[in-house]
């Protein structure tokens, strides 16, 4: 297939000014001039996508619009229709959600010798965690230390991020990289072990080279590592068994889930001494009918949860948009181009072959430079089905950083693209922004203990570390760490309690707050998955 003829032209003009861009150094903007780039550009701050939530311990919050229609819903079980003495699983931890936050809890709570179930939704290790490809952070560098982490990672959110998770972060990353180096990570080196020079990149936002990965699957190589460690250690999990609403006390502590077995409909009672919610993302909202680089189980369900159960959200109203989803072949739409690819030197060029941003700014800049570039200077690239978007130079990589990198370390998206025709190491790739990673989540402290007591929040469920907008590699890292830490502490916790009384009080209550409310549509959370049957399939994804 291949690009048609007036997309050819368009990389005609792109190759002619090749050789001047490479001269170019496009400075970094100051603060000011980010700010007012992102306000303009930026789809958070496009008027009427977001509205108060009515309902809740969040009440009047500003929240993306399709996020309060699931948090305003009745729930999917009728909680009168479910019996709480049949209770088909008693745990001493009950971790919700088998990506890699799930995963890394469970097994640091086993070494406590608790007895654990990991409950998720459809297979373990279908969840974003695999879909990684660019890499994971770690201040293992020489010249680069904790400190320096932390302010990048700080100044990437804007200063709004929570000072004692990023002090966390940064703190265990090189402790997390080393465990997951000595489970069998199969992190790329030379043969000399020293990290290759390629793939130690500059991050946008990160001031030292700090990514480890392997190629360009580096989550698929994490979860696979990750899945033959869980059953080792004889971890039980329960697959296509989501979490449809928490259990509660009398004092309105976690107590455990009602999961829905998916073959049968069924509710399932487990009941736990504590809870550990990893639940992932909502990218299968498709907030603002944005295409999506997340996977089909991203459907915000642990917020849904988690939120009737009366627990704090933050930052939820800021959502990043991954700056370079793909944008032709429609087949691809969404596919996550690694930021690894402008972190080795492939340029952002638009439709007259002009370079308009520094490639290395943090996502929601480099987002909103490439929707200026397409919606107000009208300098996009337009695909025959009418989608637009900008060159993403890839064949610079090789002049850049020697012949055989983009074979070498690209390998995932080589393939993806050759399947239609495309060879990213001679040709670009067209791309435009995907909604990508929800910025902000439950709010908890340094070991993942949510607002609701017995109740954990790991990864991209919780919020609050990454501030209003995250730095590439750092969700994976985000991820073990914080799972580590509710690992440990749940698991030391439980062994002082006993099990708590189960009620659906709490859901009773919330149901009668939206019927109250005047909010009942019949329709009922959490979405469990996207729905892109019938006229929604016919639905164009709206740039
Ligand atoms: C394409 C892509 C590439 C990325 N690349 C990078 C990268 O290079 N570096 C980086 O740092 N970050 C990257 N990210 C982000 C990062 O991968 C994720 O944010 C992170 O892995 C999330 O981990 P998690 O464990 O919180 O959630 P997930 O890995 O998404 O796992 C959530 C799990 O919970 C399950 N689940 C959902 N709902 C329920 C329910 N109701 N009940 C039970 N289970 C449920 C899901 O099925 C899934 O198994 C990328 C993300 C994507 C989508």
């Amino acid at each position: 297939m291949g690009y048609t003829g007036t997309l050819r032209e368009s990389l005609l003009r792109l190759e002619s000014t090749r050789a001047r861009r490479l001269e170019q150094e496009i400075p970094i903007l100051t603060l000011s001039e980010k700010e007012q780039l992102i306000k303009r550009f930026h789809p958070d701050y496009r008027p009427g996508v977001k509205r108060e939530i009515a309902v809740g311990v969040d009440e009047g919050e500003s929240l993306p619009s399709e996020l309060c229609d699931l948090l305003e819903c009745t729930s999917l079980f009728d909680p009168d229709e479910i019996d709480l003495s049949d209770i088909t699983r008693r745990v001493d931890v009950l971790v919700i959600g088998g990506g890699g936050g799930g995963a890394t809890a469970a097994m640091f709570a086993r070494e406590y010798g608790v007895d654990i179930l990991l409950a998720t939704k459809l297979r373990f290790g279908d969840s974003n965690t695999i879909m990684a490809e660019g890499g994971i952070n770690a201040c293992v560098s020489r010249g680069d230390s904790p400190m320096r982490y932390y302010i990048d990672t700080m100044g990437g959110g804007a200063f709004t991020n929570i000072p004692e998770l990023v002090r966390a972060l940064t703190m265990d990353s090189p402790r997390i990289l080393k465990w997951l180096e000595d489970l069998g990570v199969p992190f790329d080196k030379e043969p000399d072990g020293t990290v290759p020079e390629a793939t130690f990149r500059l991050g946008g936002g990160h001031s030292r080279p700090r990514v480890h990965s392997v190629g360009d699957y580096t989550g698929m190589a994490i979860m696979h590592t990750l899945r033959d460690e869980l059953y080792n250690r004889e971890i039980e999990v329960k697959e296509f068994s989501p979490a449809v609403d928490l259990l509660l006390d009398d004092g309105g502590r976690c107590t455990g889930a009602v999961l829905m077995d998916l073959e049968t409909r069924r509710p399932l009672v487990v009941s736990a001494k504590k809870v550990i919610l990893a639940t992932g993302g909502l990218g299968r909202l498709h907030l603002q009918e944005m295409p999506t680089t997340n996977h089909y189980g991203a459907t915000a369900d642990g917020i849904v949860v988690a939120y009737r159960a009366g627990a704090k959200l933050i930052f939820l109203d800021s959502v990043q948009f991954h700056p370079t989803g793909t944008a032709y072949p429609e087949q691809l739409l969404g596919l996550l181009v690694s930021e690894g690819l402008r972190g080795r030197g492939a340029h952002l060029v638009n439709g007259d072959g002009e370079r308009f941003i520094n490639e290395l700014e943090t996502r929601d800049t480099v987002s909103a430079a490439i929707i200026r570039e397409v919606r107000e200077r009208d300098k996009g690239i337009v695909t025959p089905t009418g989608m637009t978007g900008v060159w993403l130079d890839v064949p610079v990589i090789d002049i850049v950083k020697g012949k055989g990198t983009v074979r070498r370390f690209l390998k995932h998206l080589h393939h993806r693209f050759m399947q239609y025709g495309i060879d990213i190491v001679q040709e670009p790739v067209l791309v435009y922004p995907a909604q990508h990673y929800q910025n902000g989540g439950c709010l908890c402290d340094d070991t993942g203990r949510s607002t609701v007591r017995n109740l954990y929040v790991v990864g991209e469920v919780a919020g609050g570390v990454h501030g209003r907008n995250r730095l590439g590699g750092n969700s994976l890292i985000d991820i073990f760490v914080f799972g580590r830490r509710a690992g440990i502490d749940a698991a030391e916790k439980c062994k002082h309690m006993d099990f708590g009384k189960l009620s659906l009080d709490h859901i009773r209550r919330h149901n009668q707050e939206v019927v109250d409310k005047g909010l009942d549509r019949g329709l009922r959370s959490p979405l469990l998955l996207p729905d892109y049957r019938y006229e929604k399939a016919l639905t164009q994804i709206k740039q």
